[in-house]
């Protein structure tokens, strides 16, 4: 694999403490932290070679192929106990939307993506909504279940049994109990890191009141995953408050994760988008830019690891991100919508492909 010729001008005031001269920017050597935090910065004109970087360290990877994982989206429950700033999915009881689908409606939603070529089911849901509401309890007693999980857990096994595709859940945190009850009915799990900034939990940030979504919690929910060997995806949210270094030092401790335990299948860089009915209506969205960057330093970090953006969330021109090194679109459905962002439909499968080609993959 050839080393690109990136070397940094010594007195470049961007660069800050850290002398980046004599570390050329290489494709078949991972980046440091400290040329991980300029290049997350990377100015305009070094953008071009950065950009090239990762897309030799993409190729060195996973030369010519850009995958994608034909699903179903399955929306067990909206109802949550996490209150997210950007969250347009979650639902208190008897909001207009509120549900939590019956076994029925799962093996249905399940069947008609097996008819459509999909081979995986992604059970998204809100974390324990049990644990704050009476209405989440009882419904939870009328389908025969004690909590959210064990009901999650009966319906991987449902659609195992039933049909040919394969569950893949993402409940939020998870025990090492849990972890292990749910890696006997599905063959991968999830959670987003989304950040390591325990500064984003306070009064008013995206993660105020949202106590599932703190950091050291889900780090330690995917470190059980390596313990177990369980394949798992993860992933950082950008745009939710969080500064430059905070998204290194995310991608930081997933890669040291994945270098202790070998189980992080893929690692997905998600933008935020902004929503009129949520909390963060008015904060600024990341643009292309940050996107490339972010993805192209997450590529550089972690050469050998899957680097994923969903395209929807990149509309219209979301094929440049395959600029910047990712080798893989994610879950796009053919059937169900995106239900977490679903004011952005996912691509056609037949454009997404042509959009690929036409960058030569
Ligand atoms: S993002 Fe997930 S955890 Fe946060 S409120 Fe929405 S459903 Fe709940």
């Amino acid at each position: 694999m050839q080393s690109s010729q990136l070397l940094v001008e010594r007195n470049n005031p961007a660069l800050g403490r850290h002398d980046l001269a004599s570390e050329p920017l290489r494709a078949d050597v991972p980046l440091t932290r400290e040329a991980a935090c300029h290049f997350i910065c990377a100015a305009d004109d070094e953008l071009p070679e950065l950009l090239a970087t990762a897309r030799l360290a993409r190729d060195g990877f996973k030369p010519g192929v850009i995958t994608y994982s034909r699903k179903v989206f399955i929306p067990l429950t909206n109802l949550c106990r996490d209150y997210c700033g950007y969250c347009t999915f979650r639902r208190d009881p008897g909001q207009p939307g509120a549900h939590t689908m019956t076994p029925d409606e799962v093996l249905g939603v399940a069947r008609a993506g097996e008819k459509l070529g999909c081979t995986e089911a992604l059970f998204s849901l809100g974390d324990k909504p049990e644990l704050i509401f009476p209405q989440m309890r009882e419904t939870l007693r009328n389908l025969g279940f004690r909590s959210t999980l064990h009901y999650l857990e009966a319906m991987c096994d449902l659609v195992l049994r039933e049909t040919s595709l394969l569950p893949h859940p993402n409940p939020g945190l998870m025990s090492s109990e849990w972890i292990s009850r749910l890696a006997a009915v599905s063959p991968s799990m999830g959670l987003m890191l989304e950040t390591t900034n325990e500064s984003l939990l306070a009064t008013g940030a995206a993660h105020d009141n949202a106590p599932d979504k703190v950091p050291v919690k889900r780090l330690r929910t995917i470190e059980e995953a390596g313990k177990q060997g369980v394949p798992f995806t993860t992933g950082i949210l950008i745009g939710i408050g969080e500064s430059p270094e905070d998204r290194v030092n995310a991608l930081l401790a997933i890669r040291d994760l994945h270098q202790q335990y070998g189980h992080i299948q893929e690692v997905i860089i998600q933008n935020f988008r902004s929503k009129p009915e949520i909390p963060m209506r008015n904060c600024a969205e990341p643009n292309r830019g940050d996107m490339l960057r972010t993805i192209a330093v997450a590529r550089l970090l972690m050469p050998d690891v899957n680097i994923q953006a969903p395209p929807n969330l990149s509309d219209p021109d979301y094929e440049t991100l395959l600029d910047a090194g990712i080798n893989d679109w994610g879950g796009v459905s053919p059937l169900t919508p995106d239900f977490i962002n679903p004011e952005r439909p996912w691509p056609h499968l037949q454009q997404l492909q042509q959009r690929t080609n036409a960058k030569g993959y």
